[in-house]
């Protein structure tokens, strides 16, 4: 079964003019369900996560600050969203979406979430949308579980994972591979494990080609048993924030090719939804349901 995690506080109400598109949230599953990609008993609805969960990643007085709605304004200008109950609620949630979407990856080889993907999270500082690391969450549940060891974070969001990188810095049982825009934000970037920066403008070949060379090679040494996959669509040239160069159609063959190498291999994949922000939602929407479509056409 494929299961997706979903839940309405996904859809943020944000202020007049933001740029940040919330409405894909409820039009994702609303298209998935309306083209047949998935059913209703596909979704699931996350609940609120343990506090420990999130304090294997995250520092206590980071979490207490933004938990009590106490960080600074410095703080909530670096996160990019007015602070709210809601938002913070609405993070913890879409963290216990991607810990539970481990368990069911385990179980059926994939699982999804329909947003998620908060790269920008660090241990101590949000940015960029992101106040929670969810893939790093989840890393971390499935290590203290005793449920993986050795995992391998695929970020291809066309922002690097800065908050990944540095919240794995040190350690060698997660391995820390971000493939994006070399002038893209973040300027200032981290050092993850691997980082394969492009230059602007990088169509289909360029990048499809890069990629069907590295991840295999990237598997065969380092061996993971669990794949978290950051399929962020910000790489598609009509991006307002991504200054990548593929089309719908070649993002489409990344996700494929993402997809079927962690199939063949076996190794179980948690997929977050990361960025997209093209100007027509249409674009959006199409490029994040392909890779739902994938999913269930290679799986299922
Ligand atoms: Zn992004």
């Amino acid at each position: 079964m494929l299961k997706i995690a979903y839940h309405p506080i996904y859809k943020h109400p944000l202020p007049e003019g933001h740029r940040f598109p919330m409405a894909k949230y409820d039009l994702l599953p609303k298209q998935l369900l309306h083209e047949g990609t998935c059913e209703p008993d596909d979704f699931f609805t996350p609940d609120r996560p343990n506090d420990e969960d999130i304090l294997r990643v995250h520092d206590h007085d980071y979490y207490t600050r933004l938990t009590q709605l106490l960080l600074n304004a410095r703080e909530v200008r670096r996160i990019g969203f007015p602070l709210s109950q809601e938002l913070v609620d609405r993070e913890v949630i879409i963290a216990q979406g991607t810990i539970t979407g481990c368990d069911y990856a385990l179980e059926h080889g994939i699982a999804m979430n329909i947003a998620g993907g908060t790269h920008h999270a660090y241990t101590d500082k949000g940015e960029a949308f992101c106040l929670l690391n969810d893939q790093a969450i989840g890393a971390r549940y499935l290590q203290n579980k005793e449920k993986a060891k050795k995992i391998l974070v695929v970020d291809l969001d066309v922002h690097q994972g800065n908050g990944t990188a540095e919240i794995f810095a040190n350690d060698p049982s997660v391995f820390t591979f971000s493939m994006h825009g070399r002038n893209n934000y973040p300027f200032k970037k981290e050092q993850s494990d691997l980082d394969i920066a492009l230059e602007d403008k990088t169509g289909d070949e360029g990048y499809l080609e890069r990629l069907y060379e590295i991840l295999p090679q990237l598997i065969k040494e380092q061996c993971p048993d669990f794949i978290f996959y950051l399929c962020g669509v910000d790489v598609v040239a009509s991006d307002k924030l991504g200054k990548l160069g593929l089309t719908l159609e070649g993002c489409r063959k990344r996700d494929e090719f993402v997809l079927e190498t962690c199939y063949k291999q076996g190794i179980p994949v948690q997929c977050s939804m990361g960025g997209g922000y093209s100007p027509d939602i249409k674009t959006i929407i199409e490029a994040h349901a392909n890779t739902f479509r994938l999913a269930r056409n290679i799986y299922f």
